[in-house]
Formats: structure tokens, sequence, C-alpha cells
């Protein structure tokens, strides 16, 4: 039998982050009291009626062209029926066949191969209340506050093939999400969640029978819950057993999937028109004056950093995830003292561990693009050494100021006057014979000895890289 290949398809569902809800005026907020950010329409009370919030299909419209996708000038609202305590009116209003957005698909580096992702279509929708089960009251409680929060359902292609090319476009989807300011995707909140769809073939031949995951609650909940899908189907397939069309529940706590329903009770979810809406209709105006205000996005940005400044995947991620590192690495390049490299080591390194440290963005820091650059072209030139330009750094992000006035207040010069290394390494080469014996016999290491000493002897002023170089002359032509 041939290597099998999993095959994965995504429902990834965002709430947006709108003032209100989507058919009431409701207060759309998170950790309110329970039942305290409601009314008659979004509890579901008889004889209300629904308004769609505009807002909401502009940033679902606005999702659609950050996914190249054909944005539907008319779409229409369904009715989801099914029963489910969290959801009193026994419907969700949702979109079934005409959604506001159809095909797309979205450019994601994985690795060092850039994989299109075909997305299927994204969707306006209402969530539902969430069941509070109380161990003290020994009974399930209802908060209803959620009912009638926007969501848009984004929809896959089966187009993944691996837990790994799953978890970076789930990074890639937020880090979208959030540069077109639409939704927080607060994993702890559940802000975003999906569902995931695995199937299993022999490469080059039709795709397997699906099996439906739900309950993913975390990024890391998904590539667990296909990790464990893709050992279950392949000992299930290598035993010459059949996969079964179903639905089944991701167990994140205990590690496993189980079966909620197969193809015998599938649910139907008796999708109609939703009697109570008009047909959603969007401008041309409208659709493209959403369209301009869609900025570089970070997936874009992950490509061109890495084609055109050498960074490798995960730094161009870890650069390109927030705007705020992204501009400043942008604007840092725009001044061109430094190398884009030298500006991204210091963005992924120090910089990213002191805005994780204080939860701070780039902006409440008092670091700016200008001297950020003027440093690392110091340390590029040997101007300050490399601890010596941590501290600066350091100085920079919190108090400000200026690069050159740091370094000489601080006393961080490094000395790279050639004239006084060449001195500094012959006295060095003169009180360590020894070392110098050693190298010239072969020794590769002798030479950290001496640059070590040289470094002391400078009291840590001398240019490291300059005197190693130095050093290494004068022991090849004393040869
Ligand atoms: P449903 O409405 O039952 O959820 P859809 O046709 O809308 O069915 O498909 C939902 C998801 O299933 C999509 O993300 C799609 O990519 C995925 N999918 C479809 N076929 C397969 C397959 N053979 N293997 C894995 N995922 C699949
Ligand atoms: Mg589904
Ligand atoms: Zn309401």
């Amino acid at each position: 039998m041939t290597e099998l290949e999993s095959v994965i398809g995504l429902e990834i569902h965002a709430e947006l982050k709108t003032n209100t809800k989507i058919f009431c005026g409701c207060k759309n907020t998170f950790g309110e009291a329970p039942n305290s950010q409601i009314c008659p329409v979004c509890m579901g009370l008889p004889g209300t009626l629904p308004r769609l919030n505009s807002k909401v299909c502009d940033f679902a419209v606005k999702m659609g062209h950050a996914l190249n996708c054909r944005i539907n000038k008319v779409s229409r609202m369904d009715r989801k029926n099914y029963f489910y305590p969290d959801l009193p009116k026994a419907y969700q209003i949702s979109q079934s066949d005409i959604p506001i957005c159809g095909k797309g698909s979205l450019d994601i580096l994985v690795g060092e191969k850039i994989r299109t992702i075909g997305i299927t279509r994204i969707h306006i929708e209402e969530d539902a209340g969430k069941l509070i089960h109380d161990a003290d009251y020994r009974g399930t409680l209802c908060d209803l506050n959620r009912c009638g929060v926007p969501l848009i359902e984004i929809v896959t292609e089966p187009d993944l093939r691996s837990t790994e090319e799953v978890r970076v476009f789930l990074e890639n989807i937020r880090s979208i999400l959030r540069y077109i300011g639409i939704s927080d995707c607060k994993m702890q909140e559940g802000s975003i969640r999906c569902d995931v769809n695995v199937s299993m073939h022999e490469k080059e031949t039709p795709l397997g029978i699906r099996c439906e995951l739900k309950n993913v609650n975390s990024f890391s909940a998904a590539v667990r819950g296909i990790e464990y899908e893709i050992k279950r189907q392949t000992a299930i397939i290598e035993n010459n057993g059949h996969i079964e069309r179903e639905t089944r529940r991701w167990d994140d706590k205990k590690g496993i999937s189980i079966l909620m329903r197969n193809k015998e009770n599938a649910q139907d979810y008796r999708f109609f028109p939703e009697p109570d809406l008009g047909t959603v209709i969007l401008s041309d105006e409208r659709i493209d004056s959403l369209k301009a205000e869609i900025p570089e996005l970070p997936n874009q940005k992950i490509i061109r950093y890495v084609s055109e400044y050498g960074l490798n995947c995960s730094e161009a991620f870890l650069i390109a995830d927030a705007p705020d590192k992204a501009e400043l690495f942008e604007q840092c390049i725009v001044k061109s003292e430094c190398l884009p490299r030298s500006a991204a080591n210091r963005i992924v390194g120090e910089i990213t561990k002191y805005l994780n440290d204080t939860g701070k963005s780039v902006w409440e820091t008092k670091l700016t693009a200008d001297e950020l650059s003027k440093l690392c072209a110091a340390a590029e030139k040997g101007i300050v050494s490399s601890s010596g330009a941590k501290t600066v750094l350091a100085e920079l992000i919190e108090n400000g100021g200026k690069v050159e006035e740091i370094i000489e207040r601080l006393g961080l010069a490094q000395n790279s006057d050639y004239e006084y290394l060449c001195k500094l390494a012959d006295d060095v080469i003169a009180n360590n014979q020894r070392s110098a014996e050693d190298f010239k016999n072969g020794k590769t290491n002798a030479l950290s000895h001496l640059i070590g000493q040289a470094m002391k002897l400078s009291k840590g002023k001398a240019d490291p890289q300059k005197v190693k170089e130095i050093i290494l002359n004068k022991l090849k032509t004393e040869e």
C-alpha cells in the first residue's frame, strides 16, 4: 500500500468586534454579568423582528477582499433550524445557498514553499448563548449574552495536507483578522473557533471519506485533534476497515475524539430563507471603498520579507504578525542605514521579548525606527559591541534618546581604531607566545584565547571582530 496522505478542510468561526450585536442594539461585549446584555430580539422572544447590522456586512466584505474572494452584491440570510438550550429561537440566522463572499484563496508560506489554499466561501451568522455547567449549583445555567454576537464563518477547500500547514494557515488568518481590525481573536474568550474535517487517501487518488471534528477551541487543539484523527483513521484503513462519514466531538482534555453522529442520524437543519429579513444588497461603491481600506496583509509581508530580505519563515512571521512590529521593521529599512537582517534580529530577539514581557506595543515604548536603524548601523560598524548594543537598545526602549548620546554617556564606544588594535594584537601575541605557537600548530581554539586576552587588555572596548581579523593576519604572516 502506498503511503497515506492526510487531507484537511477547515470551517473557522470568528466573532466580529462590532459595537452592537448582529440583529439588535445590544452591546457586543465580553465578560459582563450573565444575561445582562440581552433584549427581546436576541432572547428570541416570539413577535420580535431582527434588523441586520450593516457593519457586519462591511467586516465580512473586508475579510472577503483579504482572502481574494468574489463578493456577492446580492446575498441572502437563511434559517438553520435546530434545538439546543443555548439557542432560544430554535433556529440560527445564517447564510446557506448564497453567502456574502464566494470563492477566494490565500497564499501562505509553509517552510520554504508558497501554498495556495482555496477559500470556499465566507458567510455571516449569529452566535448562540453559552451553557454554564456549574458544579456548586449541580445543574446547567444558561447565559444568553452571546446570543446575536456577529460571526463570520470562513470555509476552506480541502487543500491542507498536514498539521503544519493547518497551524500556519490559522496563524495567518488570525493575523489578517487583527490587521483589518474586524476581530480580536482572543482564544481564551472563544472569539475564534473551528471545525476541522479530516480524511486520508493515497496521493494522486480521489479524496477519502472525511470525519468532522467539532468543539475545537484553540489552534493547538486543532493540531492535536487532527493528529489524533490521522492516527485513528490510518489504523482503521491499515486494518482494511472503512472510514464512516461521521461528526465527532474533540475532547481536548482527554485527547480523544468521540462519535457524535453518523450518516444515518445526520442532522437536517431544514434551511429556508429568513422571512423577517430582506436580501443583502451591496453597491459597487461600498465594495470598492472597503477594498481600499485593506492594507498590505501579513501573509504578503511574510512572503516579501523572505524573498526581499532573506529572513526565514518564522522570523518573518514574528515580525509581520503584529502591525506595530512590521511598521517598525519597514521604517527601519527605509532609513537604509542598517541591514534588514540586523534590524530583524533585534526585533525578533530583544524587542519581541520586551513587548511580550510588558504586554506593550512598539508604539507604547520610546523606541523609534530612526534610532533603531542608527543603533543597528553602529553595531554593524563596530562602533558599539554586541553587548553594548543591547544596553543601548534597552535604554532606547525605556527612556528614548539618541544612540550616539547614549553610547557616549554610558561609555559603550568600542575601539575599532586600526593602529590601536594592531598594537593591542602585538602585545597579546608577545605575551602569549604559547597560544600563538599552538595556533600555528593547528590548534584553532587557541585563537579564542588570544581574542579573549585582547578583550581583557582593552577592558572590553576593542572590537572583537576586528581584533580577530588582525590577530589572524599577524599569526599567518608570522608563519
Ligand atoms: P458540511 O456542510 O457538511 O460541513 P461542506 O461541503 O460545507 O460540508 O464541507 C465542509 C468542510 O469539509 C470544508 O472545509 C471542506 O474543505 C471539507 N472537506 C470536504 N471534503 C473533504 C475531504 N474529503 N477531506 C477533508 N475535508 C474535506
Ligand atoms: Mg460543517
Ligand atoms: Zn439584543
